[in-house]
């Protein structure tokens, strides 16, 4: 019955997880849920009543603009610039999306022909692989190495690949290893990119989710990536937006256009009301979001704590709002971690063979709960 393309998509193992843990919910257990990478924080008071007062104007009622309103262009390209230093013209580098994942998902479509190669980092997020195989393309995975602080070896792709590739997904904070970009390194991406004429699409998902003063910086800050590159970022994760779908790719004018030419045939743009709190959340008050990291912060340091106190070797992230560790058999032990202490946690099989021999736990519950997840993983060891 299926398209024979829908046979190519990898097992969805995230399913397999949730109907694990709702079998141990059904059953009566308690269950810590540290799988989801969904903030368990609720969205800012001011950006919850400007959508408020925007969803009771019925000039906000119709189909919005493919491209997302001015203002809200406007808005993305000023915290463009008073976050990163990037000068965005809104016209024309700059489009709204339903979520960062809306644009990873259809960028392959304006620029991969059938049998070109999209080069994804493995360990990564699935979508940048399932795209590819949407648009016919082979995906390379790039491994991702603790002894190459999971960036990846570009010199290690090889050159035949790098010839027929068109497209580079590259992700820093770094979902699920939690690491960030290096000095340096984006700009050997941006010469690689442009040896091979390449388009780089960089996820910056989680540049305002950091610890410890750390800034992530935007890949548009680097020099000649306005040339090759676009970055998607969202909303979701630092303003606790998950559910409201909405986000943006930033960059170079030709990729904005091509991707915008395949979404003005899929979708009808994000509902001005959302589009109207979005501005509230990029130009009001930005303490909201530093609260946040400290919340994160705090778990990250109970969790950390506790693992290192049992035994295991863990490094504390400067960036997002996980934690990767090594284990022997990630299968084994978050399956073992889910039957014998309800415990949900990611195996990083689940994104892509390059996870294999770690598990990811999100410090989206509270520290209580944490630390409640640490004494139970104790209870099992002793
Ligand atoms: C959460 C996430 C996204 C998608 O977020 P949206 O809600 O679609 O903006 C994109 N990339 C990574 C790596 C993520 O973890």
């Amino acid at each position: 019955m299926y398209a024979e393309r829908m046979g190519q998509l990898p097992p969805y193992l995230f399913a397999r997880i949730d109907e694990m843990k709702a079998a141990k919910i059904r059953s009566g257990a308690d269950v810590i849920d540290l799988g989801v990478g969904d903030p368990d924080l609720p969205t800012p008071d001011h950006i919850v009543n400007a959508l408020c007062e925007a969803a009771r104007d019925p000039r906000n009622h119709h189909y919005p603009s493919y491209a997302g309103m001015e203002s809200y262009r406007t808005a993305v390209a000023g915290w463009y610039k008073m976050r990163f230093s990037v000068t965005l013209d809104a016209g024309k580098e700059v489009l709204a999306l339903m979520g960062s994942k809306d644009g990873i998902a259809h960028i392959p479509e304006a620029f991969i022909n059938p049998g070109d190669y999209v080069l994804a980092p493995s360990p990564g997020y699935p979508v940048y692989r399932t795209s590819t195989l949407f648009a016919e393309g082979k995906v390379f995975e790039m491994p991702l190495l603790s002894e190459n602080q999971f960036l990846p070896d570009l010199s290690a792709v090889p050159k035949k690949v790098a010839k027929a590739a068109g497209l580079m997904f590259l992700n820093y904070p770094n979902n699920p290893t939690s690491a960030v970009t290096l000095p340096g390194f984006f700009d050997e991406a941006v010469d690689f990119a442009r040896d091979h004429e390449i388009l780089i699409v960089h996820d910056n998902a989680y540049s305002e989710i950091a610890f410890d003063g750390y800034e992530a910086p935007s890949f548009l800050s680097t020099e000649g990536a306005m040339e090759t590159a676009i970055e998607v970022h969202s909303l979701s994760k630092t303003y606790n937006m998950t559910g409201w779908r909405i986000g943006m790719a930033c960059g170079n004018a030709e990729i904005i256009a091509g991707l915008s030419r395949v979404k003005t045939n899929v979708d009808s743009g994000v509902f001005d009301a959302v589009q109207k709190a979005a501005v509230a959340a990029l130009t009001g008050p930005q303490d909201c979001v530093r609260d946040a990291c400290h919340i994160y912060q705090e778990r990250r340091d109970v969790l950390i704590k506790g693992l290192r106190a049992l035994g295991f070797c863990v490094e504390a992230p400067k960036a997002t709002f996980y934690v990767w560790m090594a284990v022997d058999d990630c299968m084994k032990f978050a399956t073992r971690l889910l039957d014998e202490a309800g415990i949900v946690v990611t195996p990083g099989i689940g994104f892509g063979s390059g996870g294999n021999g770690y598990v990811r736990f999100a410090l989206t519950r509270s520290s209580d709960r944490i630390q409640e997840a640490v004494d139970r993983i104790g209870g099992l060891l002793s």
